[in-house]
């Protein structure tokens, strides 16, 4: 992570406490286990962090994987032979520096520290030497416990794609360039675990290899850093939240030719969001050379084997998620009283349209739940019937929900209802024969716009 202090301020108002809150009291998330006093950095999604962890992953493998002729997606093992992790060199070298108060015993990343001034218990001078620190969480698989036994969860999905490089490729008969994409969980021992799910040891990840020829490389490293750029701002992600920063010599892997970054700023400095790797061919030599198997494509114009080059945009659904709930938190004066309300674009919010019966009377309950069958199936749709119109309109407000649909007593008369939407709060009566469609375009109407491709500069 790394501050900036040549930046401009953040225009995020949301701080972390704040989300944290909001996503315990509307059922994003909650500290795991909490009946039995949480586990550090472990967190239990609720019904609507749910929803908006399947929106985020479901619009992360369309544009990565579905719409696209070039790439494919794989599903590989968590726990897996542990040679791959060898190979990979992770059991060596997948380490952070950790130092150790002396004075109170709290444990840091080194390269987290701002001076020497112990963060726990606020002595000077105290941090002793720094050593190397293994991430991998490992674990014994099969009935024996030894050693033997011992297995790893893996740390990153990537190597799941480099070890079916081959039976992608043969099976899909894909030609250069082209992606392996996968979506999973993965397990890091960090040392510091705070800001609540931007860093945890349990997360998941999206990430997507692609394979190309070492000639051309860095021109598909600068088109991927311009892409996912893209795809965040079509989440919503404001555009001056965000920032692309290319790593220096000093920082790169020795195998790698450019990393990218692209970085968010949070209200407590700028942070990784996603990085754009550039891994050479470092990875399939790898485990060409440990497997003994040779991991190269024929290319069929030259009739010359090459290890392709590899270009890695590699991003964590959780961090996504927390980074949504903080952009798009805002705090608003309405008629003298406060108004929280997320703006979270349609494609992410939980619930795109909720139905609010005007009341739990019995007249109005057929009709309404009419309304709520026509709009289920082109919607995520959420029915609320508790407390007061405005009550709920606010509760909507809160969880990002774009659009209200509400039933009243006319209804049943002129078979119209109303529309209420989030951002204005401004109040439409439709009739439902029109409603879909009406609904769709308001949605469409919020979409964020994003750029195209060249109008991208990095
Ligand atoms: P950092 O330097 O912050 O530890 P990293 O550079 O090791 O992160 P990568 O290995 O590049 O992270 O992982 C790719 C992405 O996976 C990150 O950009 C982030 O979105 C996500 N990620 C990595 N570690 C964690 C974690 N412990 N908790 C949540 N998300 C994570």
């Amino acid at each position: 992570m790394t501050d900036d202090a040549a930046q401009p301020p953040s225009e995020m108002t949301a701080d972390l406490e704040t989300i944290t809150s909001l996503a315990k009291r509307r059922g994003f998330i909650f500290p795991s286990a909490e009946i039995y006093g949480g586990f550090a950095a472990a967190y239990d999604y609720g019904p609507l962090g749910v929803e908006m962890r399947r929106n985020i992953r479901d619009l992360w493998w369309r544009a990565m994987v579905q719409e696209r002729d070039d790439i494919v997606g794989i599903e590989a093992s968590i726990i897996t032979n542990p040679a791959v992790w060898r190979a990979s060199g992770h059991v060596a070298n997948f380490t952070d520096p950790l130092v150790e108060c002396r004075e109170c015993q709290g444990r840091f990343r080194a390269d987290h520290l701002e001076g020497d001034t112990c963060p726990n218990c606020g002595k000077v001078g105290t941090m002793g030497e720094a050593r190397q620190f293994n991430m991998m969480l490992s674990t014994i698989v099969g009935p024996v416990a030894d050693e033997s036994g011992r297995a790893f969860m893996r740390p990153e999905t990537a190597q799941g794609m480099f070890v079916n490089f081959e039976n992608v490729q043969t099976t899909m008969r894909k030609r250069l360039p082209f992606g392996i994409a996968q979506i999973g969980k993965s397990f890091r021992n960090e040392i510091t675990v705070k800001q609540f799910i931007f860093r945890t040891r349990e997360f998941e990840q999206m990430e997507m290899e692609f394979f190309c020829h070492p000639d051309n490389s860095l021109d598909w490293h600068t088109y991927w850093k311009k892409e996912r750029l893209r795809w965040h701002y079509s989440l919503g992600m404001r555009p001056q939240h965000l920032r692309l920063r290319d790593h220096t010599a000093d920082e790169l892997s020795h195998y790698s030719k450019a990393t990218s970054d692209i970085e968010v700023h949070y209200k407590w400095g700028w942070g990784e969001l996603e990085g754009i790797a550039h891994r050479g061919d470092y990875d399939l030599t790898q485990h060409s050379e440990h497997s003994g198997k040779r991991l190269s494509y024929f290319d069929p114009d030259t009739n010359e084997h090459v290890v392709p080059h590899v270009v890695e945009p590699a991003v964590g659904v959780d961090r996504i998620l927390l980074t949504l709930l903080l952009d798009a938190y805002a705090e608003e004066e309405v008629k003298g009283e406060k108004r929280v309300v997320l703006r979270l674009a349609p494609a992410v919010a939980p619930v795109t349209v909720a139905i609010l019966p005007l009341s739990r009377n019995e007249k109005l309950d057929p009709t309404a739940r009419r309304v709520h069958s026509i709009l289920r199936p082109h919607f995520r749709t959420q029915w609320d019937d508790a407390q007061s119109i405005g009550r709920r309109y606010r509760r909507q407000d809160e969880v990002g929900t774009p659009l209200c649909v509400t039933v009243d007593f006319d209804t049943i008369e002129d078979d119209a209802v109303t529309i209420r939407e989030r951002d204005s709060m401004e109040q439409t009566r439709v009739p439902i024969s029109g409603l879909v469609a009406a609904l769709r375009e308001r949605l469409d109407a919020l979409a964020p716009s994003v750029p195209g491709i060249d109008e991208i500069s990095v």
